[in-house]
């Protein structure tokens, strides 16, 4: 056993979180803060979640503390509230049968850590720390490759991803988050197991690939994911060209996916498919149908009509995509946030005339030709936006003979 690395200091560890391991220990059980949060904190970063791994089962946790949900008990996983801080438990398992690379089909519980550490994906995902005794376990030299910055698997690689095809995305996602090299034979198993990967539900892949996604280092990822077949599996529409563009790009997933996706038709069912929110949906497809700009000589009446066509929100991630790409004109970006700083009126809500008030100046009711009548003072104050009062917009229905 190795002695912990400097970093690891109990005053990193939040109160409520140990509460709940030193609760387990004096119920005479086994408890340690594994995973992600080991990691972080070796790597001298503040985890976002502190999971604890205990040989005491659901049911032994439910009498030890007050306040406990069972968050996923047939996983061996509740949740204890303490001060209303959440904190996962998890008993000590190993995963012994996987189906197809999907989640496990049998769950068994263990009495030892290393059985537990012995189940989890990457060396530097299986060591566990104990901040009561200081006890590091790391039966697999997590620190070793932490330290050198690599992504290892625990044990046999090819055996790790055919029992779960999220882990070759999972190892690609650490790699790039955490700028860490693959070790070639983990990343030699990725290229083997495809046909594991490709049965995996969208979701898991989702959450995954944001992450690499919206990561500093993106560019990078989506080339280990080219390089290492993945990226044919889930996302062959790719536009390779625009790699380099997305770690250029903000931190967004609408915008980057817009990258990804430039000169896709189909982005739309794309972005369906891999399961973004129907929001970004919409937006990364209005975003790869608009991005053509218009040319940089344009009169501030043709920016108008522009600004209305692809909708003024659609401005700004518009402007971020070519200048990640380099293809944002000189002085555009200056023009374009002038002209919407003036607050121009862009479609008929902003009208200074509304539809009853355009009845009441035609003498007439609803009808087709109130909407042409509303098209025509747009048009009006697209081109004028100082007509847009409702005294010059009256004269201008005056003025105005509906289409026949
Ligand atoms: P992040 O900081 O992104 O949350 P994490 O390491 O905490 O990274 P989680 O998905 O939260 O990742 O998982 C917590 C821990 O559970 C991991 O550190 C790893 O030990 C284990 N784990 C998660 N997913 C898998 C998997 N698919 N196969 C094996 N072990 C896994
Ligand atoms: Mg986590």
């Amino acid at each position: 056993m190795k002695a912990p690395m400097p970093s690891l200091h109990v005053e990193h560890v939040p109160s409520a979180v140990q509460e709940v391991i030193q609760g387990l220990q004096a119920g005479g059980f086994r408890a340690f803060l594994v995973g992600g949060c080991v990691r972080d904190l070796l790597r001298g970063q503040l985890p976002k979640d502190f999971d604890v791994a205990s040989s005491a089962k659901p049911a032994d946790v439910q009498k030890l503390f007050k306040k406990v949900i069972p968050t996923g008990i047939e996983h061996g996983t509740v949740t204890i509230v303490v001060r209303g801080v959440h904190v996962e438990v998890t008993t000590f398992r190993a995963e012994a049968e996987y189906v197809d690379g999907r989640r496990p089909s049998k769950v068994e519980f263990h009495e030892d850590i290393e059985a537990d550490l012995g189940r989890r994906d990457f060396t530097m995902n299986a060591i566990a720390w104990d901040p009561v005794s200081k006890e590091l376990v790391d039966p697999f030299f997590g620190q070793v490759d932490l330290q050198a910055g690599i992504v290892r698997c625990v044990r046999d690689a090819m055996e790790r991803f055919l029992e779960d095809g999220l882990r070759p995305l999972r190892a690609v996602r650490f790699a790039t988050v955490l700028d860490f090299q693959l070790e070639p034979i983990t990343e030699a198993a990725i290229t083997q197991t495809l046909h594991v990967f490709r049965k995996v539900a969208q979701e898991r892949v989702h959450q995954e690939f944001v992450k690499l996604l919206l990561a500093p280092s993106a560019t990078r990822g989506l080339e280990l994911l080219r390089r290492t077949g993945l990226l044919g599996e889930f996302l062959p529409e790719a536009t390779l060209t625009e790699f380099e563009a997305v770690g250029r790009a903000p931190r967004d997933e609408v915008i980057r996916m817009a990258l990804v996706l430039l000169g896709q038709p189909k982005a739309r069912e794309v972005m369906v498919r891999l399961k973004f929110p129907t929001k970004s949906c919409d937006e990364v497809s209005a975003l790869v149908t608009h991005v053509t700009l218009p040319d940089p000589a344009s009169t501030d009446a043709q920016l108008r009509r522009w600004l209305a066509r692809i909708d003024a929100v659609r401005a700004a991630p518009l402007l971020s995509l070519h200048e990640a790409r380099g293809s944002l004109p000189d002085g555009f970006r200056a023009r374009v946030e002038a002209l919407l700083a003036t607050a121009p009126p862009l479609t008929t809500r902003q009208l200074a005339l509304d539809g009853k008030a355009i009845m009441t100046a035609l003498g007439t009711g609803p009808s087709p030709a109130i909407g042409h009548a509303t098209r025509h003072l747009l048009d009006l104050v697209l081109d004028d936006p100082s007509q847009n009062t409702p005294d010059a917009l009256a004269a201008a229905l005056g003025r105005w003979t509906p289409p026949k």
